[in-house]
């Protein structure tokens, strides 16, 4: 293998690029990537950077020392086996790692609509947080709730509505109700079980025909793979580029990494695909040692987090209707953790709000498939890692 083009220059593309030096690659690498920005984090987007608290989130990355032909502004148009077409011209390739992450949803209408994803969206959206704006957010999912606490720190009038009975639904379920105080506490007019129709000028229009005034509107109701650009290359694509469980596509010579990526996992027996940072962070070495000829497996217990109106939220695993325990009382305390329990006692999912040691040690447990004694479980005072059955 000579030449390996990464198409896609976020975090994961980045990784890629590092993982196959880091294996002892030595051939030439492409990077291409369509925004005109040096590879960059965007979980401080709706964080430090909406905050005014920092501008610039560049990975940490050398990218002269790696030696990768970077080309910023350079689009995938499509691909054809052995070649990528873009906005510059073909590029043939050896190795193909596809990384071209996800796109947030807009919805219907022709008022401006604000969506956040680029650091030129953050940098733009923190622009127009002034006291006294009037702001609506649609969606009460992890971005919304994030920008909604930005805008509240920036004195903004907030609005946030949500289609769901409650925030973090798609992600929490019922739990999600556990966050609906956290949203007057801050004096937000949070909205549940309230669908838009469309984003108009000067606000929303409601399904029930009423209005939201408003002068600035941020839609935060999920993303969608970016890969329209494989459409008629003869990948397999179903909710992302469909992959093994080594993050083999069905094409020969190419794999797909991140939140692009919809791969199989042995852990839970079904295809997943994983909006989450840590995702992009530990996908490549596998997906470049499969490249390069080595079977490694990826199986990770997925992990993300969110800060939210002062608290840290963090939630690892995946869950599907287990049991549910609570440790401590969310109403009374600002530090509580919920654990999913499956019928044979083993852990599958931690939410952990402001208790970062029930996190990490209930990542572990879940990773082991260990047995819990659930009572002690249901003790906050009892560590996570005391919890496991006799
Ligand atoms: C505002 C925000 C906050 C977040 N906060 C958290 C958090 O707190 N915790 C957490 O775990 N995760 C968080 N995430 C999710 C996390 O950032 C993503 O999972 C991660 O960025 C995925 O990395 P990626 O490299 O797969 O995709 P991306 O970061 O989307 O990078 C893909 C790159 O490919 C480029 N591209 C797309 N199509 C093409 C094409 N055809 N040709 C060339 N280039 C193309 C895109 O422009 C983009 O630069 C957040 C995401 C956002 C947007």
């Amino acid at each position: 293998m000579n030449h390996v083009v990464v198409v896609g220059a976020g975090l994961a593309g980045v990784r890629s690029v590092e993982a196959l030096r880091a294996r002892g690659f030595g051939g030439t690498i492409t990077l291409i990537g369509e925004e005109k920005h040096r590879p960059y984090d965007r979980p401080p987007l709706s964080k430090s950077v909406l905050l005014g608290e920092t501008d610039s989130t560049v990975v940490d990355s050398d990218l002269d020392a790696l030696e990768v032909d970077f080309r910023a502004g350079v689009a995938a148009k499509g691909l054809r086996e052995g070649v990528v077409e873009t906005t510059e011209g073909e590029l043939a390739y050896d190795g193909l790692v596809i990384a071209t992450g996800a796109r947030p949803i807009r919805l219907r209408g022709d008022g401006p609509q604000h969506v956040l994803r680029t650091i030129d969206d953050a940098l733009e959206l923190r622009a127009l947080l002034v006291p006294g704006t009037k702001v609506a957010i649609i969606g009460a999912g992890w971005i919304g709730a994030e920008v909604a606490t930005a805008a509240r720190r920036a004195d903004c009038e907030v609005t946030v509505v949500e289609a769901a009975g409650v925030p973090l639904s798609a992600a929490l379920g019922p739990v999600g109700a556990h966050t609906v105080s956290w949203y007057a506490r801050a004096g937000v007019d949070l909205r549940l079980g309230t669908a838009v129709a469309s984003v108009d000028q000067g606000g929303l229009t409601l399904a029930d025909g009423s209005a939201v005034e408003a002068g600035v509107v941020v839609t935060g109701v999920g993303v969608r793979p970016s890969v329209e650009w494989l459409a008629g290359s003869g990948l397999e694509l179903e909710n992302g580029v469909v992959t093994d469980e080594h993050l083999r596509t069905s094409l020969p010579g190419v794999v797909a990494v991140g939140d692009c990526a919809a791969w199989w996992s042995r852990r839970y027996g079904r295809r997943m695909r994983v909006e989450h940072w840590d995702t992009a962070l530990g996908a490549p070495d596998v997906a470049v040692a499969a490249l390069l000829g080595d079977d490694a497996v990826y199986d990770p217990v997925p992990y993300f987090w969110s800060e939210q109106f002062g608290h840290m939220v963090q939630y690892a695993g995946h869950h599907d209707g287990e049991r549910l325990i609570l440790r401590g009382d969310p109403a009374a305390d600002a530090k509580w953790a919920v654990c999913w329990v499956a019928d044979d006692h083993r852990l599958t999912a931690v939410l952990a709000v402001n208790r970062p040691r029930d996190l990490v040690q209930g990542r572990r447990l879940i990773e082991r498939g260990q047995r819990l004694d659930v009572e002690r479980l249901a003790d906050p005072a009892v560590a996570l890692r005391d919890c496991t059955a006799a």
